[in-house]
């Protein structure tokens, strides 16, 4: 069976829509997000526009703050700490990937964790490791809701998670490993965790005969058909993450094709995850309204 990214995002988008529509018809402000944006690079315009439209579509308010490549290290914190300050925004972002004067880790560093919708800073990550409320980062959180959505459950399971990135890998690995009770605000109630999880990584050896053994499967590498049919268990579940461009086609970690009729669930590349991860910050958006709003 298609995990169906694409739907499932526009359900949420519609829930959404419907919460944001009637905090506003009780006479509440809507939830805004600040999106800052360092230079030009073509990627990171096209990632920040579709967050905006993405916002715009469920009447959360949206704001571009663009500054050019030269900006200082110091003026970039100010922004953060002017940002952190303002209580008419619930959240922002950094859009990464930052100029190379810029150290990243300083930026996230400083931005309040209340407001962390990326859910970057190593506040919200260590209180993620914590077991405390937390917000968690965009596609860990759209892969875990897209497995509640389709009631997967993860307790007791082999979670085999390739990849160890601080925003796919370790993210995705700690919140299947977590207690249940530490599940996502509107999360279902199958919620998720209690998984037994390996995390693998480019030194992993025998990366094959550890995936055989695992009920789901999430890879996350950037690596075109890294995941063959010949790794996967009949009936195991399979989420790509991986997105990559080959020969002017967009595609996974996943040789989809000979992986699928052996997969019980399996996700496609488009449509599967990077929906998600969108929709993914539109919740975080409203997680920091409702739960940290001043
Ligand atoms: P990353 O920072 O590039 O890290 C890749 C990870 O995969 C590393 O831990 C690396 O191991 C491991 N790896 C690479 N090749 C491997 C191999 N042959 N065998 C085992 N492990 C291998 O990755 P990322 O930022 O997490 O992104 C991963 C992919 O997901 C990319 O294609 C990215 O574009 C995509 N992505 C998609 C979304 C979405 O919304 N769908 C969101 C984020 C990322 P080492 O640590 O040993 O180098």
């Amino acid at each position: 069976m298609i995990l169906d990214g694409k739907k499932i995002a526009a359900d949420i988008r519609a829930e959404i829509r419907e919460e944001v529509a009637a905090l506003v018809a009780d006479g509440k402000r809507a939830p805004k997000l600040a999106v800052v944006i360092v230079g030009n690079n073509p990627a990171s315009e096209t990632y920040v526009n579709n967050k905006m439209k993405a916002c715009a579509e469920v009447g959360i308010e949206a704001v571009k703050i663009a500054y050019p490549t030269e900006i200082s290290e110091q003026t970039l914190l100010n922004e953060v700490s002017r940002l952190n300050n303002d209580p008419s925004i619930d959240g922002f972002i950094v859009q990464l990937p930052l100029p190379d004067h810029i150290h990243e880790s300083a930026i996230l560093s400083a931005i309040d964790y209340r407001k962390d919708v990326d859910g970057l800073t190593p506040a919200n990550v260590g209180r993620t490791v914590q077991g405390l409320p937390s917000i968690v980062s965009a596609t860990p959180r759209g892969i875990r809701e897209l497995l509640a959505r389709y009631q997967i459950q993860t307790e007791g399971k082999h979670v085999v998670v390739i990849g160890r990135s601080n925003i796919v890998g370790k993210p995705v690995a700690l919140l299947l490993m977590q207690r249940p009770y530490l599940s996502l605000p509107g999360m279902s109630a199958a919620s998720l965790g209690d998984a037994t999880v390996t995390v693998c990584h480019s030194k992993t050896q025998d990366l094959k005969a550890i995936c055989r053994t695992a009920d789901i499967i999430i890879v996350a590498a950037g690596s075109p058909k890294l995941l063959t049919a010949d790794m996967v268990k009949e009936g195991a579940t399979v989420i790509d993450v991986g997105i990559n461009r080959v020969d002017g086609h967009l595609v996974g970690d996943v040789d989809f094709e000979n992986v699928a009729p052996k997969a019980a669930y399996i996700t496609p590349v488009p449509g599967g995850v990077g929906p998600m991860t969108i929709v993914s910050l539109l919740q975080n958006t409203l997680q920091a309204y409702n739960e940290y709003s001043r």
